[in-house]
This record gives C-alpha cells, sequence and structure tokens, in this order.
C-alpha cells in the first residue's frame, strides 16, 4: 500500500469477481439486444475494459467525457460535455458505465441528455455507489460496491489525476489533500 492511501476499501481479488458477476448479469440481460457500451472518460475506463471482457455478447463501445471535479474532491453540480459519442444511437441499447455516483448530478445529466437521443433503452452500471451523497434521483440498475462518504482513489479513479492505476479501492488519506 502507497502512503497516500489511509486503508484499502476493496481489494483487487473482491474486485476481479465482482466485475465477472457483474459481467455474467449483463451478458444474461442483453442476450439479442444492441448493446452499446458507453464508457465515461477517465475514471470508468479500467472497470469498463475490465467488465467488457466479461461480457460474453457483442457490444460495441463508446466514450463521453464530461467536466468532473479537477483538482478538487468536492462536487461542483456542473456538468459539461467534454467529448460526445461518434455515433447515432437510436437503434441501440445503451450500457453507461460509470466510476462511482455520488451526488448523482452527473449521471442524472447523462441520462436526460442521451435519453434526448432516442435510443432504444438505456441503463447505468457503476462500480461503486456513494448513497449517502445523493441529490438527483438517479435509477442504478448494476452496483458493484456501495461504498461510505470518504473519497476513495485506485481502479481508474482519481485526485487530481493520480492513483488510477492503483489496483484496489482506497480511501485517500486526509494528508494527501489537506
Ligand atoms: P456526482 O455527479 O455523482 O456527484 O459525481 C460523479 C463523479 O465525481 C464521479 O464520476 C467521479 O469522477 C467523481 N467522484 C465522486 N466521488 C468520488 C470519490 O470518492 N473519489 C473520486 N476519485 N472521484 C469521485
Amino acid at each position: 500500500m502507497i502512503k497516500e492511501v489511509e486503508r484499502i476499501l476493496i481489494s483487487e481479488q473482491e474486485l476481479q469477481d465482482r466485475v465477472k458477476e457483474m459481467g455474467r448479469q449483463i451478458t444474461e440481460d442483453y442476450k439479442g439486444k444492441n448493446l452499446l457500451v458507453v464508457s465515461i472518460l477517465k475514471g470508468a475506463v479500467i472497470f469498463a475494459s475490465d467488465l467488457v471482457m466479461e461480457i460474453k455478447l457483442p457490444l460495441t463501445m463508446d466514450f463521453m467525457a464530461v467536466s468532473s471535479y479537477g483538482a478538487s474532491t468536492k462536487s461542483s453540480g456542473v456538468v459539461r460535455i467534454l467529448k460526445d459519442l461518434d455515433q447515432q444511437v437510436a437503434d441501440k441499447d445503451i450500457l453507461i458505465i460509470e466510476d462511482i455516483v455520488d451526488t448523482g448530478l452527473t449521471l442524472h445529466y447523462l441520462i436526460e441528455n442521451l435519453q434526448s437521443r432516442k435510443p432504444r433503452s438505456i441503463k447505468v452500471c457503476c462500480c461503486l455507489d456513494k448513497p449517502s451523497r445523493r441529490k438527483a434521483d438517479v435509477q442504478v440498475d448494476y452496483i458493484g460496491f456501495e461504498v461510505p462518504d470518504e473519497f476513495v482513489v485506485g481502479y481508474g479513479l482519481d485526485y487530481a489525476q493520480k492513483f488510477r492505476n492503483l489496483p484496489y479501492i482506497g480511501i485517500l488519506s486526509k494528508e494527501a489533500y489537506s
């Protein structure tokens, strides 16, 4: 463990096991559908990469980037599309892959935005859920793990663009960002 991480919340093994389970469930649910996996940059990329390999179906992948916290640990509530999809979605069953749902504001905006393009369906899959801080009412269909109200890093999640490559989810020590 590195010194900036106070404690490991979810181990590498737990993450890998849960991703396999989620992949199996999604494979069952999306049989015969036209699955488009929309991964949200940058945080969800590592989770999405592991997850798609466990979805044993034909699928396509695309990416969206939205504004996030920057170098702070507080949500601004402002959502801006920095990179949009490269394709039309009218005949697609969209599965949005998010790293963590915190206030839900980002996801709420994304769902509304994608819904307006009239895809066949939209569902949401997140690696982590922090329900205690929810401000927007969003339905999350697949949840990896529930986490307490702590700032977490690793497995794609950053602090000031660092720590994304940790293979586990850890709680950032207070000294690392004070
Ligand atoms: P929301 O709009 O739900 O408040 O925030 C969603 C985004 O905030 C996530 O996609 C993620 O990028 C960032 N975020 C929320 N909580 C955490 C956290 O504990 N750690 C990190 N690294 N990012 C977080």
